[in-house]
């Protein structure tokens, strides 16, 4: 068994936020999915606010408001941190497969699309300077103001992104996934410090050894 005081500390509030697009750097808020090295850093709702608040998902204000009634009522609690969980791992089954050129689980998309169904049915279009958007109440809708931006992108990105531009990372045990803005969409890795370092690494001591 796996007890939380055993693992690495949540880098919730502190993870680069490297994917180009807000759903995606929600879905890396887990790696190494299937590995020994597998981390998720939102391991109860107050992570998940660590984490809106770090990517500003959410104002300071509303952060703050949301801080304080998780730690009221348990209630409110689990339901954000069971809608995060699983709001993630809908963006991560879709978004992983557009990457790998495959056709997404049917699972994965009736969950987003549910998800995305709870969330728009708690929001009004406000106007904004010279646009509407979808806007929450905190106070009458908590979960779905938190999680409802992350809803949004993540249907956007794949009703209107190109899909040869959601990619993987091509680390080995990682599994981040980033929208390549990239000029050419020639991008491999979450980070080139990261992966990229790691993978130049790999190829140069199986080099050495072939030598
Ligand atoms: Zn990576």
């Amino acid at each position: 068994m796996v007890i939380d005081s055993d693992l690495p500390p949540s880098r919730a509030g502190s993870l680069p936020l490297i994917g180009d697009n807000l759903a995606l750097d929600f879905a890396n808020t887990e790696s190494g999915r299937g590995f020994a090295s597998h981390q998720n850093h939102l391991r109860d709702a107050a992570k998940v606010l660590d984490w809106l608040d770090h990517a500003r998902a959410l104002s300071p204000d509303q952060a703050q408001w949301l801080r304080a009634e998780i730690s009221a009522r348990a209630d409110l609690a689990a339901d954000l941190h069971a809608s995060a969980v699983e709001l993630r791992s809908a963006i991560h089954g879709v978004g992983v497969a557009i990457g790998r050129g495959s056709e997404p689980p049917q699972s994965s998309l009736a969950s987003l699309s549910a998800q995305y169904a709870r969330h728009i049915n708690r929001a009004s279009l406000k106007l904004e300077t010279d646009a509407c958007g979808w806007r929450w109440s905190v106070r009458d809708a908590p979960v779905e103001a938190a999680l409802g931006t992350i809803a949004l992108a993540a249907v956007e990105l794949f009703t209107e992104g190109e899909f040869s531009r959601i990619k993987e990372c091509g680390g080995h045990a990682c599994g981040w996934l980033f929208y390549d803005t990239s000029k050419n969409n020639r991008r491999r890795w979450c980070e080139m410090e990261v992966c990229g370092n790691r993978a130049k690494q790999k190829r140069l001591v199986a080099r050495r050894r072939g030598a």
